[in-house]
């Protein structure tokens, strides 16, 4: 095993090459590594060396690739194909709405970022999960890899911190008095998350060829085919086939249930990451759009893990409870935080640089919620 290359080496949605070349484009620049990232980086490569092991291409995670997979076509077989009576539907809906985003914690989300394995053609195999349950491989690649992981927190710039008026996300963006009451009915903007990307958002990034206020190429040749595939193959599974055994308003009904219980999930899991009260909303100098930290403790002091021993949620999450650890190392196998966490921990610590972790998956939920609070209020 070539130890110098675990974390360099390149694939699919490489966060600092990104990170480099967005910059470009926005200017906006990460002052360079002051001694940190260069310690850091080479304890995470011995520990690997040390224990002879791949950051990628682990066992663990093909077992759960087919445990999932499994977990979603049974799900959606009963819930389709079987004469189900209507509360054993219910509780299949949400069942296949808790393996839909088991598939985007876990598979899709290692695969796009390169993560799963070191060859480039499973990488994409496992990304292209996403278009399985509504979303877009490509669109993410651009919209979660290079702009939410490099610019995280940034208002302008990271678009997952970004609600239009409907919410109040950072402490940069504009206040508009119903945001008072944020922390009561934001729950219910999640629940229509997963909707909002199959339907809207995919197609109104690819037509605008921006996302936020950031510019990407529009798909084009294989990757507009893929795309349109994919919301074709989507569409297909949810309307079109079910159709053939169910009424359309039933499949709607039962559409809807998913959907939102998708949608609520994935946005909680994804907001206590960074939208709570210890996570930082630094600004560029207006001039020299320059951040004041560089790029890894930036990361660091922008986001907050949560629930670390809790090992069935981390399990079901794909090591989301480490979002520093992904954060720092997204080409890392998420199998591995647990382990990269306490090296992660103890450099921050001997170089005075704060981490934050929860202790619990509530206590992560208060904070949310007091923050929600916090930016709905006057200054
Ligand atoms: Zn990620």
């Amino acid at each position: 095993m070539r130890v110098a290359s675990i974390l360099d080496s390149s694939a699919k949605g490489h966060p600092e090459r990104t990170a480099q070349s967005a910059d470009k484009q926005k200017k906006i620049r990460f002052p360079g590594s002051e001694g940190f990232q260069t310690v850091l980086k080479s304890r995470v490569n011995a520990y690997f060396a040390r224990l002879n092991r791949s950051p990628r291409d682990s066992v663990r995670m093909y077992v759960k690739t087919a445990t999932i997979i499994t977990w979603f076509f049974t799900s959606y077989a009963f819930l389709v194909f079987a004469p189900l009576p209507t509360w054993a539907g219910i509780m299949i809906s949400i069942s296949l709405a808790f393996a839909a985003a088991a598939v985007g914690f876990n598979i899709q989300h290692d695969g796009n970022h390169g993560a799963y394995s070191g060859s480039r053609l499973i990488n994409n195999l496992m990304a292209l999960t996403l278009e399985m349950v509504g979303g877009s491989s490509y669109i993410w690649n651009y919209k979660h890899n290079a702009m939410h992981h490099t610019y995280s927190n940034i208002h302008g710039h990271d678009d997952d911190i970004n609600l239009g008026v409907l919410g109040r996300l950072c402490p940069h963006q504009k206040r508009f008095p119903f945001h008072r009451y944020q922390h009561f009915y934001i729950w219910g903007l999640y629940g229509f998350l997963q909707i909002k990307w199959a339907f809207f958002d995919d197609f109104k990034h690819t037509v605008r060829g921006h996302i936020g206020k950031l510019p990407f190429p529009r798909p084009k040749g294989l990757n507009l085919l893929i795309f349109l595939g994919g919301k074709l193959f989507f569409f297909s599974l949810v309307f079109v086939i079910p159709a053939f055994f169910h009424p359309f308003w039933v499949i709607c009904l039962f559409y809807l249930l998913t959907s939102c219980t998708i949608g609520v999930i994935t946005s909680v899991i994804f907001q206590l990451a960074h939208c709570l009260e210890e996570a930082d909303f630094p600004e560029p100098d207006p001039q020299s759009l320059q951040m004041k930290n560089e790029w890894m403790i930036h990361q660091i002091e922008t986001t907050v893990n949560f629930a670390r021993k809790n090992h069935l949620l981390n399990w079901y999450i794909g090591g989301l409870n480490f979002q520093i650890e992904h954060h720092l190392f997204p080409r890392i196998s998420h199998v591995h935080y647990p382990a990269l966490s306490e090296i992660v921990e103890n450099t921050c610590r001997e170089f005075g640089i704060g981490y934050f972790a929860h202790h619990t998956f509530l206590s992560s939920l208060k904070s949310h919620y007091l923050f929600l609070q916090k930016m709905g209020r006057p200054a």
